[in-house]
């Protein structure tokens, strides 16, 4: 089984601070349209962050090589009742974290073009026919490279849980009532505080319409098992051969951080038979393995980056920004901005079957099958073309659909 990760987090690490350097530098570049307006709006701050091995001509071997792969905001989640008219144009879930994994993973697709037209990228590498029998998948991560999480929130969720009790102002009424939810089913929100270790839907706030996504905590609980590809990415590009794919670490800041919650939300309340799978990959070295998370912490942010104290918004004129900004500074062939209203490019509407961001369900995919093209790979591009933006059930996905599976029935109350 894998150790348990540190129970304190140190005190700050030079490895956090340089990464919060670099998130804020980033996010500095953004225009103002992509950000909150003060003082009235704040947001949640992503970023998925590499850590490359420093080259051996570095003079200074001791030094990081931090890359930003990709830097989201955001807090909106789609209403479930509008989800059946998303059809891959519309982003279902704009919490930050989750637009940053995404954009890694666009990243990542842009750097399959840069190998095949320059011939090298720092974070891929070709696979051998012989290696993956002729049949799999054509690339992969290369070794050495880590891959952190930023976030300025405590993920929504089990993770928030003890801090949504410490600033909640509700008194014992939402510690004592009962969920309304079948039993199997994810609970609502962040109601029903005393339920601790419990999957969730979004949004926190019970005056939202309820969501299908489930919360932040869960679904980068499940990724610890799951490695930090999508489906569709998954499906071109292996994870590597020793865990690359893998989420090392989380960076918060300080008053983020509650140990409790964090140690429950992404390790104590996953079984053993999650934390003890093995599973195989045919065509990908790697396989599955749960690898557990470590946490640092690092210094506060500014506004509006911080979550609204309650002493500070008492009358609730602080509201999280309505745009999500997403931002790839360094995709091939060029850098990615966009800000995004109700999950599209702003100034479309949200359904009218245009302004699909390069996230999008459908954007991924057409991106992918162009790297399935490009790359030779016609096993990859055939599964594709058949299974569609949304297809998750393709021979290439067998040991990720287990490993789903296995998360899913290890964190007992995902629902259907
Ligand atoms: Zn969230």
């Amino acid at each position: 089984m894998p150790a348990l990760p540190l129970s304190t987090p140190p005190s700050s690490s030079r490895l956090a601070r340089n990464i919060h350097s670099l998130v804020l530098e980033t996010y500095q570049k953004l225009p103002s349209k992509c950000k909150p307006q003060l003082p009235h709006q704040w947001t949640v701050l992503s970023s998925i962050i590499l850590r490359l091995p420093s080259s051996s001509a570095s003079p200074d071997s001791e030094k990081d090589i931090l890359e930003c792969a990709s830097l989201a905001t955001g807090t909106r989640a789609l209403p479930a009742n509008l989800l059946p008219q998303a059809q891959g144009v519309v982003l279902h879930d704009c919490h930050a974290e989750i637009l940053a994994v995404r954009g890694w993973n666009r990243f990542l697709l842009g750097e399959c073009r840069r190998l095949v037209e320059t011939g090298s990228s720092r974070i891929l590498e070709h696979v051998s026919d012989e290696a993956n029998r002729g049949l799999g998948r054509k690339v992969r991560i290369k070794e050495n490279i880590e891959l952190w999480l930023f976030t300025s929130a405590a993920p929504c969720g089990d993770a928030s849980m003890d801090l949504q009790v410490r600033l909640s102002t509700t008194g014992g009424e939402a510690w004592t009532s009962q969920p309304d939810t079948a039993p199997g089913e994810p609970l609502r929100g962040h109601a029903h505080y005393s339920h601790l270790g419990y999957v969730r839907l979004k949004p926190g706030r019970s005056d939202s319409l309820p969501s299908n996504s489930r919360c932040c905590s869960d679904k980068l609980c499940v990724r610890q098992l799951l490695g930090s590809l999508l489906a569709v990415t998954e499906v071109v590009i292996g994870k590597g051969t020793d865990g690359q794919g893998y989420l090392r670490g989380i960076v918060t800041p300080n008053s983020e951080y509650i140990d409790e919650g964090w140690q429950r939300a992404f390790y104590a309340r996953v079984d053993d038979m999650a934390k003890d799978a093995t599973i195989e990959d045919k065509e990908n070295d790697g396989g599955y393995n749960f690898r557990p998370v470590s946490f640092e912490v690092c210094d506060e942010l500014p506004a509006p980056l911080v979550r609204p104290s309650p002493e500070g918004n008492t009358g609730g004129q602080i509201k999280p920004a309505p745009v999500s900004a997403v931002f790839i500074p360094n995709c091939y062939p060029a850098a990615i901005t966009e800000t995004l209203v109700n999950g599209v490019k702003q100034g479309h509407k949200r359904f009218g079957g245009t302004g699909a961001s390069c996230l999008s369900k459908l954007s991924i995919w057409g991106e992918a099958l162009d790297i399935a093209r490009l790359l030779d790979d016609e096993e990859g591009h055939k599964q594709l073309q058949e299974g569609g933006y949304d297809s998750k059930s393709l021979p290439r996905l067998e040991g990720r659909i287990q490993a789903k599976d296995i998360m899913k029935k290890s964190l007992k109350n995902w629902g259907t």
